[in-house]
């Protein structure tokens, strides 16, 4: 083999393995979003076989030949890079059979639907064996993977390379120590601040015209992208061109399925801007979760919990709905998306207290992998996390373990990006910030420029950089948690007269 044929043979199997996903993609999508609830079981079956191809395509001899091969060979940095990562991916893969690695995906898929069941009945009893099941295997096949290595780092690092339970540690150890007193001083300061009017009823019908203004403010062109609904909102890359995202309406909180389309469409963002020349390799697909969440959460919190992303926008909330809204000003409403309260559900949690749902989600997966959490009574412990650090009693599943659907594909070690995101996008909004006027671009509707910024100083690049390559890159520094714990206490000490 040279090298020109192994390039051939690289370039042509990851375009192949891309069609595949592609189309994965969109059956799963279909699934979640219009397909009759009755197909489910066919689907699963049509996925897994497809799933399976994916594995012989991947696994090809030919192509582990020519990855081995070019791994040795100087190539351009773009095409080095590619070829580690596949490498990497691949090393797993390798540890087991089809038959092995259809059978797991068979389970993530039942296990996911058994998800969907235990939430709609509100019972957590009906998804608890499925849950078991998937820690069991995966804690198998992390073994597999890296009998040397602790399973749960093996897992954080799968979602974003190189991290590591001390760097994770140190992280939430300074979340807990910079922010679990300033939370205890606002939460006695909660009356200061009324947004009872963001639970008065509002029509899903009128939410939905609402969604399209503001789908237009944000530019989420028609020409690429589209908003579905779903259980858990979230955001699927069939091609750059074709970016999905989903919501989830409802009738007593505005701004539940609002902030949700928000971030979702910084998720669909990050997948159309990274360049075209990366579109179908795996500098698209190796991306880290937590430079994802770093853009997706940026939209959510850094623009459009301010007064200036609203200026535009609100009157339009308030005409749709003027028996709620007529008499609360832009002001009010602005300080209303900006309460915080300790609250149950992570995905509607302010930004103050969001990091703690993170942090209560990583030490209990820390505990299920390192064996020092009994795993039958995972509900009890999630529940007591819950009282200990934010004060609360969870009386519903929904509102507790049932919440999120991550670990019932046993997506353990996701959730902590999402706090690094946020943390990784405080360093980038302090630059941001130096670099143009974000609020004036707002007011003015010129959203599409600071999608600019992120396209050109992170996006474009897709996975070629590590998440602290980047940000030494953008801000001339790497990762620093200070930024993120400072913008909080700044924010909200402001906010709340401490
Ligand atoms: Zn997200």
């Amino acid at each position: 083999m040279d090298k020109k044929e192994a390039l051939k043979i690289f370039k042509e199997t990851n375009t192949k393995l891309d069609a595949y996903r592609q189309l994965i993609n969109l059956a799963a999508f279909d699934k979640d979003t219009i397909a009759p609830k009755k197909g489910k079981g066919e689907r699963n079956e049509a996925l897994t076989i497809m799933c399976g191809e994916v594995f012989s395509i991947e696994t090809d001899k030919k192509y582990v030949e020519a990855v081995e091969y070019l791994l040795k060979k100087d190539l351009p940095l773009d095409t080095k890079r590619e070829v580690e990562l596949v490498y990497k991916s691949l090393e797993q893969t390798l540890k087991f059979s089809k038959e092995e690695s259809m059978a797991f995906s068979a389970l993530q898929m039942e296990s996911m639907d058994a998800w969907v069941n235990g939430r709609e009945k509100d019972d957590y009893k009906l998804f608890e064996p499925n849950l078991l099941k998937i820690i069991e295997v995966l804690k198998e096949r992390l073994n597999r993977i890296n009998p040397k290595k602790q399973p749960y780092e093996v897992l954080l690092d799968t979602y974003q390379e190189a991290s590591t339970l001390k760097m994770y540690d140190n992280f939430f150890n300074k979340i807990k120590e910079d922010l679990l007193p300033l939370i205890k001083e606002v939460s006695k300061k909660e009356e200061m601040i009324d947004d009872s009017f963001l639970h008065l009823y509002y029509p899903i019908d009128k939410q939905k015209e609402f969604s399209k203004e503001l789908l237009k403010y944000l530019n989420f062109n028609k020409g690429w992208s589209m908003l579905s609904e779903t259980e858990h909102p979230y955001t699927t890359e069939i091609s750059e061109n074709d970016c999905r995202i989903t919501t989830h309406y409802y009738e007593n909180d505005i701004a539940s399925s609002i902030f949700s389309i928000i971030h979702e469409a910084g998720h669909a963002y990050y997948d159309h801007q990274v360049a075209h020349k990366y579109q179908k390799g795996s500098l698209k697909s190796g991306i880290s979760m937590g430079m994802h969440e770093s853009q997706s959460r940026f939209n959510e919190n850094y623009l459009a919990k301010r007064k200036s992303f609203w200026v535009k926008l609100y009157p339009k909330l308030q005409k749709l709905f003027p028996e709620n809204l007529k008499d609360i000003t832009l002001d009010q409403f602005v300080l209303a998306i900006n309460k915080s309260v300790p609250s149950f559900i992570r995905t509607e949690a302010d930004e103050l207290t969001y990091p703690i749902h993170v942090l209560i989600r990583y030490e209990i997966e820390k505990g299920i992998f390192d064996g020092s959490i009994d795993t039958s009574k995972l509900s009890e412990i999630w529940n007591q996390k819950y009282k200990e650090y934010l004060g609360l009693e969870v009386k519903k599943d929904s509102q507790g373990i049932l919440q999120d659907i991550h670990w019932s594909d046993g997506s353990f070690g996701y959730f902590p990006t999402y706090a690094l995101g946020s943390a990784i996008g405080a360093q980038l909004l302090k630059k941001m910030e130096k670099e143009l006027d974000i609020d004036q671009l707002l007011i003015d509707n010129k959203y599409s420029v600071i999608q600019k910024w992120l396209k050109d100083k992170v996006q474009q690049y897709g996975a070629l950089y590590t998440y602290d390559e980047i940000l030494k890159m953008v801000t001339g520094k790497k990762f620093s948690a200070d930024y993120y714990t400072k913008y909080l206490t700044n924010k909200y000490k402001k906010l709340y007269q401490i």
